[in-house]
């Protein structure tokens, strides 16, 4: 109820503030969550009205907040197995869970032979290490520790994600190692999105730009102009992470597209003065070092979320490799010399 009460104050607030008119008759009105998959969701849409808007974002609230539950893996809620019910039979027994899951675990498969092993969501009992030595570093900055080889070594002997057992006709996970952690960080943001976006085209949305915590995906463009048959595409901004002022190195014209971004300045802890980031590089078990940033423009957001986080673990030459064979997925490399390199569709993309 106090959330509901909360994200009707949000959508009060923004709506009041935001309606804007385009040629084609459809109003602009935009939306914000807070907690959805611990981060900030923001809705831009163009509709007949604000009725309209309002139940189109209330949708997206409920929808990503159910996603939210079934793949948390630190929460439980009344009534739902989700993946900390999971993890937490590891080694014990099958646990029977909503097709949701199911359907994301064996994306999440498919990508990892997709990506030369290197976005695992069996990694979790390496993740898992680095997450406590980051949130003690943090606390604790003065004492800030990188967790010790052995510890990580031993963890990562329980990675192996063809122990993660999926019944299809029963719609049951079991993992076939007690010390397996299923963690997924770097898939289910995207995943969920390019799901809910789905539905709300489904529902005949076809104006519409969603940011789960940066996560981005556009449901078609703007509205056309009167004299136009084309929609417009979004203005979309990748932040500088070498800006102090938080300001764009490059803004992108997206239409129908995902845009997603992995960067070393996200998440991470300093430990004698080294930036120790939240990405691991599944071969070294430590934090990725090749790259600040590393963006993935494509029309499925999950793919996006996926690919971005693995080619951030690769070298550039594999990295290109990979993108090079893929069908409609661009990149841009953010070197930390600040430099720029992308492949040219992406560069097509880039706004003057
Ligand atoms: P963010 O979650 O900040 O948007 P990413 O999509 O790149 O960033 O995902 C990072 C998260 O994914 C980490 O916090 C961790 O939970 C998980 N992760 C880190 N490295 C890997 C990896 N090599 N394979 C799979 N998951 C990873
Ligand atoms: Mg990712």
């Amino acid at each position: 109820m106090k959330r509901f009460s909360l994200i009707c104050l949000c959508l009060a607030l923004v709506l009041l503030l935001m309606p804007g008119c385009s040629s084609s008759g459809l109003k602009r009105y935009s939306a914000e969550f807070v907690e959805l998959f611990d981060t900030f969701t923001q809705i831009i849409g163009y509709a007949n009205s604000k009725a309209e808007f309002t139940a189109h974002a209330e949708e997206i609230y409920n929808q990503l907040k159910a996603f939210h539950q079934l793949y948390d893996i630190y929460n439980n809620y009344n009534d739902i197995n989700n993946l900390k019910t999971i993890n937490d039979n590891a080694g014990i027994m099958p646990v029977k869970v909503d097709a949701k899951i199911i359907d994301l675990l064996l994306y999440a498969k498919e990508i990892y032979t997709l990506t030369n092993e290197k976005c695992n969501i069996a990694m979790g009992s390496v993740l898992s290490i680095w997450h406590d030595y980051r949130t003690d570093g943090i606390n604790d900055p003065e004492n800030a520790k990188l967790p010790p080889t052995s510890e990580l070594i031993d963890a990562s002997a329980h990675t192996d994600i063809d122990k993660i057992i999926i019944d299809t006709e029963n719609s049951t996970v079991y993992l076939d190692d007690p010390f397996m952690r299923i963690d997924v960080g770097a898939v289910a943001k995207g995943y969920a999105t390019e799901i809910v976006a789905l539905a709300m085209t489904e529902k005949g949305v076809d104006h519409m730009l969603l940011s789960v915590g940066g996560n981005i995906r556009a449901i078609g463009g703007k509205p056309p102009e009167a004299d136009q048959d084309e929609s417009p595409p979004w203005k979309v901004g990748i932040r500088d992470p070498f800006d102090d002022n938080k300001g764009n190195i490059v803004s992108l014209k997206i239409n129908n597209k995902s845009v997603v971004t992995s960067g070393d300045y996200e998440r991470y802890y300093i430990v004698d003065g080294e930036k120790q980031h939240h990405i691991i590089d599944p071969n070294t078990l430590m934090p990725a070092p090749f790259f600040t940033s590393v963006t993935i423009v494509c029309p499925h957001s999950g793919l996006a979320d996926s690919l971005s986080t693995a080619i951030f673990c690769m070298d550039y030459e594999e990295g290109r490799a990979l993108i090079e064979s893929l069908e409609d997925v661009e990149a841009m490399w953010l070197m930390h010399d600040q430099t720029m390199v992308y492949t040219d569709g992406f560069e097509d993309m880039i706004l003057p």
